[in-house]
Parts: structure tokens; C-alpha cells; sequence
């Protein structure tokens, strides 16, 4: 296992240099090539070298998995299952290590670090459960002396393409149902993340996945990424990240008529009723807004509150915001961490300017550049009040600490305003009255529904997943999980020892 790196800021030299895994061995990119992991809280910070990894890689990873793949699935399901609940038994053991790990690479608070780790945790026992259950039916025929059922079979080789805010939780989400359904993967994390994609790749291998049954290779979207998606013999892609590389992954893999699960951006929204418990919506509101930096899929972008109490809301929110203390995840005094990198940083100081013409800039709106933030992606947790509800900033995914807050006259607007966006992932709504908690579950167009509580925090036992533009339909989490990577096969068994024909020999005419 490999110790994770503690290197001092500014010390480059003795850097370790990580490998891709592939047919159960480490090993080096054909390109010669590596690029380096920092750490977005300290960019002096190098964390590791990684494999730049090439289409010639990603060949040889498929092949891996493809040799692999009919003795996965001959495996019984229960053992593949008991594989996974070893794996999880080890993240449990290395919870501690690997979130310091994520804080390190990927600057979310160490308590969400954590919690990232538990999700895995929490999808890797659910689904080694499921290596006893993996349900089909058992049916009545039509027909006497007859049989009928269905089972599940794995697709093949799943290719798994993941992005950094959730380095452990989310390839987490994907391989454990690829697996445990009998699978075998290609994993190509986020560049940002690569030190955390090796480390939970250590404990696959140690939990006693056999060679080929989980490789990993790291690199580019456009290199590794494409040729995952291209790749005649992966059967399915599972992709998480933003709408316009999901878009582009989608065209190609439509080419190829490929299973694709994709689980793309979000503008989430809070609506606050005039009844609402103001404290209590204030907590929810700040923990979705600017709990990893604002850059959970789930994260709070808009708050859409009744204009009688609208200022009430937007001064508890102005003070509590400004209590929020900047700075490394891995300090316990820190609240907020920085952005991911330095693109990431322009993108937010770039929406700011937008929302200055189209809103009322109520805290933050600049960088944070005190001495001990200045070689980090800090932003300040800003909010803007008055905001319509198709400006810009009302409309677009920032995925960064930027709140709007949009008022509303009653309900009824609410509701439009809520629903006014191409996204669906979360929504939630604060109010009293259970009858309009009832009508909000009913009203709001969102894979994921909260009364109040923030628009975070879902269970892993429950489906995940957004409607319209927040995907394609398929959801992660849950036994519903095991539809993305595997084929429904209806088998009929006929004892009757004679020809019987369904529709036509047990009807009349
Ligand atoms: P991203 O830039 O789209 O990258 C996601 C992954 O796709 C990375 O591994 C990336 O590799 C890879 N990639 C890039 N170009 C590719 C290509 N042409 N072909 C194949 N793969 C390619 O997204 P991100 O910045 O990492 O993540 C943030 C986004 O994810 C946000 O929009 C957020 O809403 C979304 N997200 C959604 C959910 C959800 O459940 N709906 C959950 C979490 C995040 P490189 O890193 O090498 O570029």
C-alpha cells in the first residue's frame, strides 16, 4: 500500500511517481510521459507524478478486462459479493488515510473528506449485499407445464469516467454495481484526483479483485477519456461531470450504439415559504451552498424565498457567511476550502462580474488573498440578492461558493422559478404547512427532493440522479444501480413435452 505523500509545500524533488494498473500489475504509460497532482489549497504542493496516459494504454486495459471478464462472471455472485464487502472493510480501515489524502488533493473540509470516504464505504456493503439478492422474477406462464423468469446478466467491460468532487464516493458509486453484477472495469479518473483514484485502487487489489478485473489508467479526457468511449468492446460508459463533455461523450458513444449513463450538472434550488423556521433554512441554505466550495453536484445555487421574508433570510445569511473561515481543509478551524484549480478560480470571478449587473452583491465577491491563501484557489462565499430567475447567474452552473437569492411572491412562483432551469438534481423547500411540503414533492422537478433539510446529503441506498439536461435517465445508487451495467434476460422453460404456443393455443379462435 502506498503511503500517502507528505511532502512539505515547495519540496518537488523527491516526488513519487505513480503508475496505471493494469492485468493486476503497475505500470508505465507508453507515452514516457507523467504530469503532476498539486494540492489546490498550496500549489507549491506537488502530491505526485501521474501516468500520461495514451489510446495505446487504454487498448491494453480493455484487453485486460475482456480476458478477465468470463471468469468474473462465472464467479458466484455471492463471492464477487464478498470481494466487495472485503473492500469496503478496508476503506473502513483506511478511512482516515484516504480522506486526508482527498483533502489534500481535492481541498474539501476533512469532515466532508470523510464523509466521501463513507459513502464508498456505504456503496461497497449495499452492493456486496446485492451479490446474494440481484433479483429477477419468477412469473406464472400462460401456459401449462411452463416456466418463466428473468435474470440479470453483466453487460461486459464497463468503462468508468469520473470527476474530481467526489474522488472516492463516485467511481465508488459506479464500480460496485459494475462489479458485483459480474463486470470488469477500465477507470479513468479526473487529472486532478489521480492520487486518490491510485489509493482506492491499492484496496481493490488488496480486497482480492483478480488481475484485469479493475484497471486504471490515468490521463486526458481527450486521450484516455475518448478512448474509453470508442472502444468497440466496452460495453457500457458510466460518466459523471459536466453537461458539455457529457454531451460529447454521448454523440460518440451514440455512434456506437453504447449503454451511457451520464450524470451531468445541476442548479439547485431552495425555497423558502414565509412559514419557514428562518434559523433552520439559514443552516441547510449555508451547509448546500458552500459545503465543498460550492462544488457538490447537489450544491445550493439559488435560494427562492417569499418577499415577506425575504430580508429577514438574506441578514441571517449575510452574518452567518461572514463568520466562514477560508483555508486548508485538513486545518479543523476551517470551514471553507479552496476551489479546485485555477480555471475553476476564473470561472467564479468571471460569474461575480455577471452578477454584478444582474443582482445586489450582498457579502464576499472577491479573492481571498490573505498571506496564508494567496498560493491557493481561494474564493470568498458570496451572495447576490435580487436576482430574476433567468438571469445568468439564476440559470448557469458556477460550481463555486456563488448564492442567488431570487424573490418570489408566493408558492405558485416559486415553483416556476424552481422548475425554470434545463437542470433537474436537487431541490428542496422550508415551510410548516404539510400541505405544501406534499405539493413541493409533487411540484418540483428534481431526481431528489428534501423538506427541510439543504439540498445535500443523499443516502446511497436510495436512486441518485437528476432529470432533463442532469443526465439521460439512469440512476446511481440503490438496487436501481444495477440497471446501468447489466441485460435483462427473460428465460421460458417449457416441460410439457409438446409444442404450445403462448397467444395463441390458450385463446379462443
Ligand atoms: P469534466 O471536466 O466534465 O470531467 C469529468 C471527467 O471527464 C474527467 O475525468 C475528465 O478528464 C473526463 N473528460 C474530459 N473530457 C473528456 C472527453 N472528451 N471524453 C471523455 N472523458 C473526458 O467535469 P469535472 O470538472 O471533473 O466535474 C464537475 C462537473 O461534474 C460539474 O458540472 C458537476 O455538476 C458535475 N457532477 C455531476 C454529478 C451528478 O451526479 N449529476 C456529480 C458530481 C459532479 P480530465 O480530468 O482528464 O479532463
Amino acid at each position: 500500500m502506498t503511503e500517502i505523500a507528505t511532502q512539505p509545500a515547495g519540496r518537488v524533488a523527491d516526488v513519487q511517481t505513480f503508475r496505471h494498473f493494469i492485468a493486476g500489475e503497475w505500470c508505465e504509460s507508453t507515452s514516457g510521459a507523467t504530469f503532476e497532482s498539486r494540492n489546490p489549497a498550496d500549489d507549491r504542493d506537488v502530491i505526485g507524478r501521474f501516468q500520461q496516459g495514451t489510446a495505446a494504454d487504454v487498448a491494453m486495459a480493455v484487453r485486460a478486462a475482456g480476458t478477465a471478464q468470463p471468469m468474473w462472471q462465472r464467479t458466484p455472485a455471492p463471492k464477487r459479493g464478498e470481494i466487495l464487502y472485503a473492500f469496503g472493510a478496508l476503506m473502513a480501515q483506511h478511512k482516515e488515510r484516504l480522506a486526508r489524502a482527498m483533502t489534500r488533493e481535492m481541498g474539501k473540509v476533512l469532515a466532508e473528506a470523510r464523509g466521501d470516504v463513507q459513502e464508498g464505504i456505504d456503496i461497497a456493503f449495499l452492493m456486496a449485499g446485492e451479490g446474494r439478492r440481484m433479483a429477477g422474477e419468477t412469473v406464472p406462464s400462460e401456459l401449462p407445464d411452463k416456466w418463466a423468469m428473468s435474470i440479470r446478466q453483466p453487460l461486459g467491460i464497463a468503462g468508468v469516467i469520473t470527476p474530481w468532487n467526489f474522488p472516492v464516493a463516485i467511481p465508488c458509486w459506479k464500480m460496485m454495481p459494475a462489479l458485483v453484477t459480474g463486470n470488469t472495469v477500465v477507470f479513468k479518473p479526473s487529472s486532478d484526483t489521480p492520487h486518490c483514484a491510485t489509493l482506492l485502487v491499492e484496496l481493490l487489489a488488496e480486497a482480492g479483485f483478480p488481475p484485469g478485473v479493475v484497471n486504471l489508467v490515468t490521463g486526458t479526457g481527450s486521450e484516455v477519456g475518448n478512448a474509453i468511449v470508442d472502444n468497440p468492446d466496452v460495453a457500457v460508459v458510466s460518466f459523471t461531470g459536466s453537461s458539455a463533455t457529457g454531451t460529447g461523450i454521448a454523440e460518440r458513444a451514440g455512434r456506437r450504439l453504447k449503454r451511457l449513463s451520464l450524470e451531468l450538472g445541476g442548479k439547485n434550488g431552495v425555497v423558502v415559504l414565509a412559514d419557514a423556521d428562518l434559523d433552520l433554512a439559514t443552516d441547510g441554505i449555508l451547509w448546500s451552498a458552500f459545503g465543498t466550495t460550492g462544488q457538490r453536484c447537489t450544491a445550493c445555487s439559488r435560494v427562492i424565498v417569499e418577499q415577506a421574508v425575504l430580508d429577514p433570510l438574506v441578514q441571517r445569511l449575510e452574518a452567518r457567511t461572514r463568520e466562514l473561515r477560508l483555508g486548508s481543509g485538513l486545518d479543523p478551524d476551517v470551514d471553507v476550502g479552496p476551489l479546485i484549480n485555477a480555471a475553476a478560480l476564473d470561472k467564479v470571478v468571471s460569474y461575480v462580474d455577471i452578477g454584478r449587473t444582474e443582482g445586489e452583491l450582498i457579502v464576499g465577491g472577491g479573492r481571498a488573498l490573505d498571506h496564508h491563501l494567496a498560493t491557493g484557489h481561494f474564493y470568498q462565499p458570496t451572495i447576490f440578492s435580487g436576482v430574476k430567475p433567468m438571469d445568468r447567474i439564476g440559470q448557469e452552473e458556477i460550481f463555486g461558493p456563488v448564492l442567488s437569492v431570487i424573490p418570489v411572491a408566493d408558492y405558485g412562483s416559486a415553483v416556476l422559478a424552481l422548475n425554470q432551469t434545463r437542470y433537474g438534481l436537487s431541490s428542496s423547500i422550508f415551510t410548516q404547512d404539510v400541505n405544501r411540503a406534499f405539493r413541493a414533492m409533487r411540484d418540483f422537478e428534481t431526481g431528489i427532493v428534501y423538506v427541510n433539510a439543504g439540498t445535500t446529503g443523499a443516502e446511497t441506498h436510495l436512486p441518485f440522479g437528476g432529470w432533463k439536461g442532469t443526465g439521460n435517465g439512469h440512476r446511481e445508487a440503490g438496487h436501481v444501480a444495477l440497471d446501468t451495467y447489466t441485460e435483462w434476460k427473460s428465460i421460458y422453460v417449457d416441460f410439457s413435452g409438446r409444442l404450445q404456443r403462448a397467444q395463441i393455443d390458450n385463446q379462443p379462435g
